[in-house]
């Protein structure tokens, strides 16, 4: 799980999870408020016949809130507070209900709905922080009720109490350990789907978002940065001499290689097949230029080994930089390109950006990578 451990992804991570989960706690908090809604129209008509006139007008006011709520709440920049309104409302509700002076031992089993409630929709911690405190009253009131009653034997007593005691506990643990599971679920799902497999860097996907980011930061603090993208040279030569598997073998070494070599505040991604992509940021164009530079030297020199022999393999890089190719990733994407393009053209294992336009020579090119 190290992919965790990188600071962009891990905050990608927490912001699409969030996203995730907003949607779906959002479309279930209006279910819930529809559902509130109509019962408790049901109740409150009921309430009135009941002869509890008070109690009814109540109902119908909550009532019509809730049906408020489910034309607000899929939009509404306020869903936290809702959602504790709305729980905090319906939690204070059921222990009135209990309280009513001819409650019925009925109106116990609402306690039980409250961890469900508050896990579904607060997640494990808040969830635990607001079902505790409600479900410890509504138990505190259920032992009152039970001392009124007339006639109950301390063993009836004991075993009703148990009764619910145990329910409600084990309906905490449950939900507690629910939670945590689907929480651990979710995002191994979110890593999966933003990990190339292979590489374990950063996939397509992933950067892509990255660097919408990024530019969106840099159009606030207004920090340059740089675009690179990088193509291993003759790549498909090493898959037709040594086999897929040593292919393979180079992109996961090229892949550690970019990774080392990167400071903690840029990014790596593989964009697919053997071709990757940098985020440089708070760069200006020359000292960008001479941190790729080194990075090609490293790489062209590094040692790979395959069966009983070395071999080293040269990459290509085209760069592209904010705001100077242009604002938008399309535009740098595509002016990254071309300058990786030309210096495939220009012979391999060079640097490219639109600050120099005669892409460097390599000097080591032609030994092959040679320290
Ligand atoms: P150039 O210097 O012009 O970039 O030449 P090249 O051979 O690197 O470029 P080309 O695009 O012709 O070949 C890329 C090869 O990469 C072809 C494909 O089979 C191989 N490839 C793509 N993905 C993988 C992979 O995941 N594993 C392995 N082993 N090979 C892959
Ligand atoms: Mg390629
Ligand atoms: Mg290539």
């Amino acid at each position: 799980m190290h992919m965790l451990n990188h600071p962009d992804l891990g905050k990608a991570m927490t912001l699409s999870r969030s996203g995730l989960r907003d949607n779906h706690r959002r479309s279930l908090a209006r279910f819930l408020l529809w559902v509130t809604g109509l019962s408790l129209m049901v109740f409150a008509t009921l309430q009135l016949f009941s002869g509890y006139p008070w109690v009814s007008a109540v109902e119908f006011v909550f009532g019509g809130l809730a049906f408020v709520g489910v034309a607000r709440i899929n939009h509404t920049p306020h869903f936290e507070r809702w959602v504790y309104g709305y729980l905090f409302t319906l939690f204070s509700f059921f222990i009135v209900i209990m309280l009513l002076p001819d409650a019925s031992m009925a109106a116990f089993v609402w306690v039980l709905m409250m961890p469900v409630l508050a896990y579904l929709l607060l997640g494990r911690r808040e969830g635990l922080l607001l079902s505790v405190p409600f479900m410890l009253l509504g138990c505190a009131v259920y032992v009152a009720f039970l001392s009124g009653i007339e006639g109950l034997s301390t063993a009836d007593f004991v075993i009703d109490f148990l009764n619910m005691v145990l329910c409600s506990s084990l309906m905490q643990v449950f939900m507690y350990m629910y939670e945590a599971r689907r929480e651990e679920a979710e995002l191994r799902l979110i890593e999966v789907a933003q990990t190339d497999a292979l590489t374990g860097l950063a996939n397509r996907g992933s950067f892509q978002f990255t660097l919408t980011r990024t530019i969106a930061e840099s159009e606030r603090s207004k920090a340059a940065f740089a675009l690179v993208m990088m193509d291993i040279d003759h790549f498909k030569m090493i898959n037709d001499t040594h086999g897929h598997e040593a292919g393979d073998y180079v992109l996961q070494e090229i892949g550690k290689c970019l990774q080392e070599r990167l400071r903690v505040t840029d990014f790596v991604g593989r964009l697919g097949g053997e071709e990757f992509g940098l985020i440089l940021r708070d760069v200006q164009p020359e000292a960008a230029y001479e941190l790729i530079e080194e990075l090609r030297r490293r790489i062209a020199s590094r040692k790979l080994r395959l069966g009983d022999s070395d071999m080293a393999v040269t990459a290509s890089f085209g760069m592209a930089h904010w705001p100077e190719d242009g604002r938008q990733a399309d535009n740098l994407f595509s002016v990254a390109d071309q300058h990786l393009y030309r210096v495939k053209r220009a012979g391999r294992n060079q640097v490219a950006s639109s600050f120099n336009a005669q892409a460097s020579q390599a000097k080591d090119a032609a030994a092959g990578g040679e320290d």
